[in-house]
Protein backbone atom coordinates (compact mmCIF):
# COMPACT_ATOMS: atom_id res chain seq x y z
CA UNK A 1 0.00 0.00 0.00
CA UNK A 2 0.86 3.43 -0.21
CA UNK A 3 -0.19 4.92 2.19
CA UNK A 4 1.38 3.57 5.70
CA UNK A 5 0.82 3.66 9.67
CA UNK A 6 2.31 7.04 10.74
CA UNK A 7 1.88 9.01 7.27
CA UNK A 8 0.00 12.16 7.22
CA UNK A 9 -2.82 12.75 4.78
CA UNK A 10 -5.34 14.82 3.44
CA UNK A 11 -9.10 13.81 2.67
CA UNK A 12 -10.08 14.63 -0.75
CA UNK A 13 -13.52 12.82 -1.08
CA UNK A 14 -16.13 12.28 1.17
CA UNK A 15 -17.74 14.35 4.19
CA UNK A 16 -14.32 14.63 5.63
CA UNK A 17 -12.59 16.53 2.66
CA UNK A 18 -9.94 18.62 3.38
CA UNK A 19 -9.59 17.58 6.45
CA UNK A 20 -5.83 16.43 7.65
CA UNK A 21 -4.81 13.57 10.21
CA UNK A 22 -2.91 10.85 10.97
CA UNK A 23 -2.83 7.13 9.77
CA UNK A 24 -2.95 5.10 12.73
CA UNK A 25 -4.39 1.54 11.09
CA UNK A 26 -3.57 -0.52 7.51
CA UNK A 27 -5.56 -2.38 6.35
CA UNK A 28 -3.78 -4.08 3.18
CA UNK A 29 -6.51 -6.63 2.11
CA UNK A 30 -9.04 -3.77 2.15
CA UNK A 31 -6.94 -1.07 0.38
CA UNK A 32 -8.58 0.99 3.63
CA UNK A 33 -6.74 2.78 6.50
CA UNK A 34 -8.28 4.38 9.87
CA UNK A 35 -7.08 8.10 10.28
CA UNK A 36 -6.93 9.85 13.36
CA UNK A 37 -10.21 11.80 14.18
CA UNK A 38 -11.39 11.10 10.71
CA UNK A 39 -14.87 9.44 9.86
CA UNK A 40 -16.51 9.99 12.99
CA UNK A 41 -19.54 7.37 13.78
CA UNK A 42 -21.47 8.12 17.31
CA UNK A 43 -22.87 4.21 18.40
CA UNK A 44 -25.00 4.39 21.42
CA UNK A 45 -24.50 2.05 23.69
CA UNK A 46 -26.82 0.52 26.11
CA UNK A 47 -27.07 0.33 29.22
CA UNK A 48 -26.13 -2.97 30.70
CA UNK A 49 -27.28 -2.85 34.39
CA UNK A 50 -30.62 -0.94 35.54
CA UNK A 51 -30.29 2.85 36.47
CA UNK A 52 -27.20 3.03 34.39
CA UNK A 53 -27.09 5.62 31.36
CA UNK A 54 -26.69 4.56 27.62
CA UNK A 55 -22.94 6.15 26.63
CA UNK A 56 -22.24 8.10 22.92
CA UNK A 57 -18.88 6.06 21.78
CA UNK A 58 -17.35 7.99 18.96
CA UNK A 59 -15.16 5.60 17.01
CA UNK A 60 -13.33 5.88 14.03
CA UNK A 61 -14.13 4.07 10.60
CA UNK A 62 -11.23 3.05 8.27
CA UNK A 63 -11.63 5.01 4.80
CA UNK A 64 -11.27 3.51 1.61
CA UNK A 65 -7.03 4.87 0.63
CA UNK A 66 -8.56 6.25 -2.90
CA UNK A 67 -10.35 8.89 -0.38
CA UNK A 68 -6.49 9.81 0.48
CA UNK A 69 -3.58 11.95 -0.59
CA UNK A 70 -0.58 11.48 1.30
CA UNK A 71 1.10 14.72 2.81
CA UNK A 72 4.92 14.47 2.24
CA UNK A 73 7.10 14.89 5.24
CA UNK A 74 9.69 17.01 3.11
CA UNK A 75 7.74 19.63 0.98
CA UNK A 76 4.51 19.55 3.19
CA UNK A 77 2.12 19.11 0.15
CA UNK A 78 -0.84 16.86 -0.66
CA UNK A 79 1.18 14.34 -2.96
CA UNK A 80 1.35 11.49 -5.17
CA UNK A 81 3.38 8.33 -4.15
CA UNK A 82 5.97 7.16 -6.13
CA UNK A 83 8.10 3.90 -6.05
CA UNK A 84 11.86 3.83 -6.16
CA UNK A 85 13.93 0.48 -6.46
CA UNK A 86 17.46 0.41 -5.42
CA UNK A 87 19.39 -2.13 -3.86
CA UNK A 88 16.26 -4.89 -4.29
CA UNK A 89 14.52 -2.56 -1.82
CA UNK A 90 11.57 -0.61 -2.35
CA UNK A 91 11.27 2.81 -1.36
CA UNK A 92 8.37 5.52 -1.45
CA UNK A 93 9.20 8.65 -3.27
CA UNK A 94 7.43 11.57 -3.61
CA UNK A 95 6.30 12.65 -7.23
CA UNK A 96 5.84 16.37 -5.94
CA UNK A 97 9.94 17.02 -4.58
CA UNK A 98 11.32 12.85 -5.44
CA UNK A 99 12.64 13.05 -1.81
CA UNK A 100 12.35 9.70 -0.55
CA UNK A 101 9.35 9.17 2.31
ZN1 LIG B 1 7.59 15.95 -1.30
Amino acid sequence: MKIKKGDQVLIVKGKDKGKKGKVLKGFPKELKVLVEGINIKKRHRRPKKQGEKGQVVEIFLPLFISNLKLICPKCGKPSKVGYKISDKKKYRICKNCGEEI
